[in-house]
């Protein structure tokens, strides 16, 4: 709305809106919440942002604002942490249920205390700020109209206030509209909940009724706003990453600085960055805050976790902040821990209940999704890579397919039994790993990269080294899994030398603890899509409880958190060779828009290309055909693995060579 003392007969101008506002008051308004909110309201001075209220500086408050006038809710849930505008939202629902949707309401505070501040330091400050309301709120000492501590009149209601401890000034008080704000800080009375009491006496107002619940939460399985939130529909805001487009909401554990999870490091909180959980870019402010401006725009923003049913419950953190600096939050972190108060950051700035929790993916819920493929790759696989994991007796061997956003599928999984002491099983390896699988298209898709353990005992790490020599240019890498957090999928290779006069095999690090974390996000990822993992319908359960044999558990040392893997059940095979196979995959790096070309190309065309290629190749590497192709996609690997497609796929593998223990 127009600020009136820009005009010399504001007076009157004022008139006029007054009559024209009242004339609008019968029916319900044109007017979202949120517009009205836009145009009418201003911040008070002393607040972050002060001035006309900008959705942009937070678009996630919109949709909630909004379910205000949605006919088909009558309830919402904002376990919110702080900088993220809960209480200014709530004022806007207060505001229009004032100027515009005249009706009464309550308003809930954990304490008279907490009320008084409410007033004093929120509401008072919004109603002096704001003329129209100022305008409709009766005078105090009026003789229209009430205005005390108790409640505030104007017309077509009133706005009440209670607190939680005092069951009196609840007592035969009901409004359609109530706002009941930090209910993690409720005291419970013998009648009962006071949500529930307010709520339950509001029954006469029938389809009017709306409750708005706002809280940070508090200790889990003691949070009144998390249990809200869980009978919700538990919308999260997703963001679209600037770098690979995914959508994802924000997670404290994607927050990354130098020194993070180093105990003994120094901590460098103006290092922070945001790392995307799709492509591990990391964004620097300016990118998180243009993606959550952005978010609504391209497509994402607030989703449920479970369908609508007239109660919409929505989580947010403080990375949604538009204000607060991901170095700031870090640093309040840090103070936190440095005075052992860990809860308060995870309640407060994580908008999360504070536990002992563990991380562990569910083996039955991933059986239940279990698919038939048409051919061995299905269409949306475009690479394969191998994970082999090591044991005394046998090598281990996943071979996964992966699509856009790392989308996967389990495509084989082989037991080759036999000492690694002795060749016969590399023999085996060997012929697995130049073995090709068809794809939904009829191609014949090699493996394109391979991660062999070598992390066993001496011996066994020695004979691994012997047999991967002279394999890097075909993509066959040896891993050696190294725990600790912020530590990358995969590092650099080092240089480590099988035999006195033997050459040295490239052994890469692979940062397991990170790694696991992945695979297990992924393995809960619900729908198809990035990151989710496809199983086919023919695996024992076996290999699902070895998938998700591992749990993250976080124990406190001196109160510092300290994050570890800790083994559920006794094999874990399946999840290491999940792990390497993912490692595999980052070490090549491939271009998907490559492959999929390159699957989609019609044979002929596609053996054209393979022969100009191998001409060009001598004497010098072939031009890059496309010019955002990243140099590694034509290296000579690659052109010798196309040749060896056409070998390998003639001498077809036999299946029953190798044991099937699924
Ligand atoms: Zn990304």
């Amino acid at each position: 709305m127009m600020d009136l003392q820009h005009f010399s007969n504001a007076r009157g101008i004022a008139e006029i809106i007054n009559r024209s506002a009242a004339r609008h008051l019968a029916p319900p308004p044109d007017l979202k919440p949120s517009e009205w909110a836009e145009m009418a309201v201003r911040i008070p001075e002393g607040n972050a942002v002060p001035g006309p209220y900008r959705l942009a500086n937070a678009p996630y408050q919109r949709e909630p604002m909004d379910m205000l006038v949605n006919p088909d809710c009558y309830r919402i849930t904002l376990m919110w942490g702080a900088q993220v505008g809960k209480t200014l939202l709530a004022l806007c629902v207060q505001g229009y249920c004032i100027e515009m949707l005249p009706r009464s309401q309550m308003m809930m505070q954990p304490s008279q205390a907490d009320l008084q501040t409410w007033l004093e330091t929120k509401f008072n400050p919004l109603v002096d700020a704001n003329q129209q309301l100022r305008r409709l709120i009766a005078k105090p000492r009026g003789r229209e109209g009430v205005n005390n501590q108790k409640m505030k009149s104007y017309p077509g209601g009133f706005l009440m206030f209670a607190w939680s401890g005092s069951p009196k000034t609840m007592r035969g008080r009901s409004a359609p509209v109530i706002v009941c704000d930090e209910v993690d800080g409720y005291e419970v009375t013998e009648e009962g909940h006071p949500v529930g009491l307010l709520w339950q006496r509001a029954a006469t107002f029938g389809d009017q009724r709306f409750l708005v619940e706002i809280s940070t939460p508090t200790v889990k399985g003691e949070s009144y706003i998390e249990k809200a939130f869980e009978a919700g529909d538990q919308r999260r805001f997703y963001v679209a990453c600037p770098h690979c487009g995914e959508h994802q909401a924000l997670n404290w554990s994607n927050v990354t600085w130098a020194g993070k999870d180093e105990p003994g490091e120094e901590q460098q909180p103006e290092t922070a960055r945001y790392a995307c959980q799709g492509c591990g870019a990391l964004w620097d402010d300016g990118e998180r805050i243009a993606a959550i401006r952005n978010a609504e725009q391209v497509g994402a923003g607030w989703k449920g976790a479970k369908p609508f049913r007239g109660h919409a419950s929505y989580h947010l953190n403080e990375l949604y902040s538009t204000f607060r600096r991901l170095k700031d939050i870090v640093q309040s972190y840090l103070d936190k821990i440095a005075t052992d108060d860990l809860q308060t950051f995870t309640n407060v700035s994580l908008a999360e209940t504070f536990e002992e929790r563990g991380e562990q993916a569910d083996p039955d819920s991933l059986m239940t999704r279990a698919e038939e493929w048409t051919a061995q790759v299905p269409a949306g696989g475009l690479v394969l890579t191998a994970g082999v994991d090591m044991q005394q007796d046998r090598l281990e061997v996943e071979i996964v397919a992966w699509g856009h956003g790392e989308e996967s599928w389990s495509v084989d999984y082989l037991v080759l039994w036999g000492d690694p002491l002795q060749g016969d099983v590399w023999e085996e390896l060997e012929e697995v790993l130049s073995s090709t699988w068809l794809h939904e298209s009829g191609a014949q898709l090699p493996i394109l990269a391979a991660c062999v353990d070598t992390g066993g005992t001496g011996g066994n790490t020695q004979a691994a080294y012997e047999w991967l020599r002279g394999k890097t240019g075909r993509r066959i890498f040896g891993i050696k899994g190294v725990a600790g957090w912020g530590r990358p999928i995969v590092a650099a290779p080092s240089r480590k030398q099988s035999g006195k006069n033997a050459r040295k095999v490239d052994l890469f690090l692979v940062g397991t603890d990170e790694a696991k974390l992945t695979v297990m996000r992924r393995l809960a990822v619900e729908k198809p899509g990035a990151g989710y993992c496809h199983v086919p319908n023919d695996r024992g359960a076996d290999w699902y409880q070895q998938l998700t044999a591992e749990k993250l558990v976080t124990r406190y040392v001196k109160g510092f958190p300290v994050r570890e893997w800790h083994q559920t059940r006794p094999r874990n095979e399946a999840l290491d060779c999940r792990v390497y196979a993912l490692a595999a995959l980052k070490i090549a790096n491939p271009s998907m828009r490559r492959a999929a070309e390159r699957l989609m190309m019609p044979k002929s065309a596609e053996e054209e290309l393979k022969r100009t290629k191998w001409k060009a190749k001598k004497p010098e590497p072939a031009p890059e055909p496309v010019p955002e192709e990243k140099p590694q996609e034509e290296s000579p690997a690659t052109v010798a693995e196309t040749v060896r497609i056409k070998r390998s796929s003639a001498l077809k593998r036999k299946r029953g060579g190798w044991v099937h223990n699924w």
